[in-house]
């Protein structure tokens, strides 16, 4: 029953560079296009359960699909082991995401550990809000930092079509509710915007959660993985999304918080707080990305949309030390030139690519 695995997972992890020793380097690490490693996203899981349509749809996704095995997926000791080695690195911030980063066990522990081995990394989560209202305390007392929710729309209808699993707006509320006074805060809220599908809750979105002090973030539909079945029809480009906001409510652009950020920011000019847009297929930000992602089974991938990645598990599990890892990882960024999003095409955004849910969202 193994019909899909193939399509979907790397078939085999690309060589690791000939060793380079990251000592001996001077200056900070950073890519030939000037790009550190600054952000750091981990698949703690590749399941979710929800079969979002854009995401994993049930098509795929469905009762004979193999998800990896438990002894593939890295342990939450080898996935601390990775945080450190990228801290020292020159990582800043964690993301923990999946998959549904809630759904695997014990996850409050996983954080408590990371938090431990790294004090002052900023550690935050990416989730579907469907277990915040059980988590959100736990989460904040084992040391995350804040939490990025899922929610593409207010209508009940709409949403629970999109993540086809039937699941209702209001569990998710009362997530980010929970979330927010848990102090996971600023809670971030990722809203996934398709034409003809969703695109008639931009304003409703603003409107609910301007004044709340939670960030909307409004992404395009991108053409990550290979199974969503992306057309450029459905993106809605971030200037429409902003301009039907500011036929409602007048905003003006913020600066970014930092150089790498990916959302552009907008603020309400009466006070109401910001939202963001993340142009991912209108407006590429390739040139300023500084994010690797680790998957569930411990490869190394240096783009979202890549097709293959590196094998650290193999390494890790092959007896390389923390030093040989580092210098790898490093060999790797050196030599990173990833630049999807401003050469994508029709024909690249059909061509195979891994899974979202597997990389890391
Ligand atoms: N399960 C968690 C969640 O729902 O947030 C984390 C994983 S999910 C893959 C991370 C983020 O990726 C979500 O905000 C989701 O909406 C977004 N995403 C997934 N597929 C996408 C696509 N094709 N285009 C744009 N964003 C996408």
């Amino acid at each position: 029953m193994a019909k899909t695995v193939i399509a979907l997972h790397p078939l085999r992890g690309l060589p690791i560079p000939p060793d380079a020793s990251v000592r001996g380097q001077a200056g900070p690490l950073v890519d030939p296009r000037g790009r550190g490693l600054r952000d750091l996203r981990i698949s703690v899981t590749d399941r979710c359960n929800f079969r979002c349509t854009y995401c994993m749809p049930r098509e795929v996704f469905d009762a004979g699909y193999e998800f990896l095995p438990h002894g593939e997926i890295l342990t939450f000791e080898e996935i601390v082991r990775m945080a450190r080695v990228f801290r020292g690195l020159g990582t800043e911030k964690i993301r923990l995401t999946g998959g549904e980063p809630l759904l695997r066990k014990d996850i409050e522990r996983l954080v408590a550990m990371l938090r431990e081995a790294l004090p002052d990394v900023d550690l935050t989560l990416t989730t579907n809000g469907s277990a915040l209202k059980a988590k959100a305390r736990a989460l904040k007392a084992s040391g995350l930092d804040r939490v990025t929710v899922s929610l593409d729309s207010l209508d009940d209808a709409t949403f629970r079509a999109m993540n086809d699993a039937d699941f209702p707006v209001a569990k998710v509320l009362e997530g980010i509710d929970a979330a927010a006074a848990a102090g996971l805060a600023p809670i971030k809220i990722n809203m996934v915007v398709r034409r003809g599908v969703n695109d008639h809750q931009v304003v409703d979105m603003a409107r609910h959660f301007r004044g709340t002090g939670h960030i909307v973030r409004y992404i395009e539909f991108m053409d990550v993985g290979s199974t969503n079945g992306w057309r450029m029809e459905e993106v809605v480009p971030s200037a429409e999304v902003a301009y039907h906001i500011s036929e409602r409510f007048p905003i003006e652009p913020l600066e970014r918080g930092y150089s790498s950020e990916v959302a552009e920011r907008w603020r309400y000019r009466d006070g109401a707080g910001e939202f963001g847009v993340i142009s991912s297929v209108t407006h590429a930000f390739c040139s300023t990305c500084s994010r690797a992602r680790l998957s569930t089974d411990g490869q190394l991938f240096t783009c979202l949309f890549a097709q293959r990645g590196y094998d650290l598990k193999s390494m890790m599990r092959g007896g390389k030390g923390d030093e040989e890892i580092a210098a790898a990882v490093a060999a790797i960024w050196r030599r990173r030139d990833d630049r999807y999003s401003e050469i994508r095409t029709a024909e690249t955004a059909h061509a195979r690519k891994i899974e979202m849910s597997y990389i890391g969202g």
